[in-house]
């Protein structure tokens, strides 16, 4: 019998996996087993991550890919399924935020939040639906924000795309399922990376304050559940958010 949430022989593409959440989530799923692909824009920090998990004796390979450009997207996946035959598990974690009142949100930053957050998991899952129904294996996850549930003043754009991506993670559990393919969504709460170092200290406050665990998160804490989402052992959780934030939002 395999070891209980064994990832071994399967294959994960991870996106924004260069550093934060992503390279958390691409690193605890290669200690469980799986062989990795690590997409990211920064190539620099894309190598090291991929190097890291090689040292661990788990395959893994760098990618470049705009998740916001379908074309790009395409070229990607066909690059890592020549080298790995197959993609099990997608993890659409690529990210960004561009904070700002309606009054003063400027167009492009409406539509740049919105092509990267939910557009680049559409252009991810569609490149990889064709593939993952003829293995009739998938495991798709998509990341979201608790802000995405609560609505998040300041992030009009922001709460929108992690809003729709809830919407887009059961559209496509109901239509993949047949296929033995799960697609969930993991919402984070307040989780110290890059995104969050900038924010005013009267903000990271005010998040402590409304997390009952007391504590913010890491991004490890995050790469555990999708690890969980992530294994054979799921197969019957489809469709869901899983909040992963201290119990801030309940
Ligand atoms: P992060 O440290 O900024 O990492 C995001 C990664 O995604 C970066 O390496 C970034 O590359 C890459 N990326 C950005 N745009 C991309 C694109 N178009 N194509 C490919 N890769 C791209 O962010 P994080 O805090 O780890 O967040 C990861 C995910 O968790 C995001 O979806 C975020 O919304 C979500 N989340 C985070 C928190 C939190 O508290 N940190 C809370 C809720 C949800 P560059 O360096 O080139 O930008």
């Amino acid at each position: 019998m395999s070891e209980f949430l064994s990832l071994e022989g399967r294959t994960a593409l991870v996106t924004g996996a260069a550093r934060g959440i992503g390279k958390a989530i691409a690193k605890t799923l290669a200690a469980r087993g799986a062989n990795i692909v690590v997409v990211d824009l920064r190539m620099d920090l894309a190598e090291e991550a991929a190097q890291e998990i090689t040292a661990t004796g788990r395959k893994a390979i760098a990618l470049e890919a705009d998740v916001s450009n379908q074309e790009s997207v395409k070229a990607m996946i066909k690059t890592a399924l020549a080298k790995f035959g197959k993609i099990d598990i997608l993890v659409n974690n690529a990210g960004i935020t561009r904070d700002g009142l309606i009054m003063r949100m400027k167009e492009a930053d409406w539509d740049l939040v919105l092509d990267i957050n939910l557009k680049g998991a559409f252009n991810c899952a569609q490149a990889l639906a064709r593939p993952m129904m003829k293995n009739r294996y998938g495991r798709i996850i998509n990341i979201t924000s608790v802000s995405g549930i609560t609505g998040q003043a300041g992030q009009t754009n922001y709460s929108s795309s992690k809003a729709g991506l809830i919407g887009f993670t059961k559209a496509l559990a109901k239509e993949l399922g047949s296929r033995n393919i799960t697609v969930n969504a993991v919402a984070p709460g307040f989780i110290e990376t890059v995104l969050t170092e900038e924010l005013p200290d009267e903000v990271r406050d005010i998040s402590l304050k409304l997390t009952p665990m007391a504590r913010f998160g890491k991004p490890e804490d995050i790469a555990n559940a999708v690890a969980f989402l992530a294994a054979e052992e799921s197969s019957f959780i489809t469709g869901v958010t899983l909040q992963v934030d201290g119990g801030m939002v309940m």
